[in-house]
């Protein structure tokens, strides 16, 4: 019975299950649908170019938002002193 061929990932080339994103090129992943933009849910509309972007797009906000407590620690840090001298 080949009628569920395991497909592979069109962005990471990995494994892909039944309940994976489908997109114009193939299948996305898990992993790499969970590196995507948390608003992002248009697999179906885009090529594996576009979601390789959006992609790169999601890390980006990710490590963006990790490093948002440590510019506001710095920057409290910056006042503290300023307001000690
Ligand atoms: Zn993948």
């Amino acid at each position: 019975m080949g009628l569920f061929k395991k497909e592979a990932c069109c962005l990471c080339g990995g494994k892909t299950g039944l309940m994976d994103k489908k997109c114009l090129s193939g299948k996305v992943c898990k992993n790499c649908a969970k590196k995507m933009s948390p608003w992002f849910d248009n697999y179906k509309g885009m090529d594996k170019a576009s979601l390789f972007q959006e992609k790169q797009m999601g890390i980006g906000n990710a490590v963006l938002n990790r490093n948002m407590p440590w510019q506001a620690y710095v920057r409290n840090k910056c006042k503290q002193t300023d307001e000690s001298e």
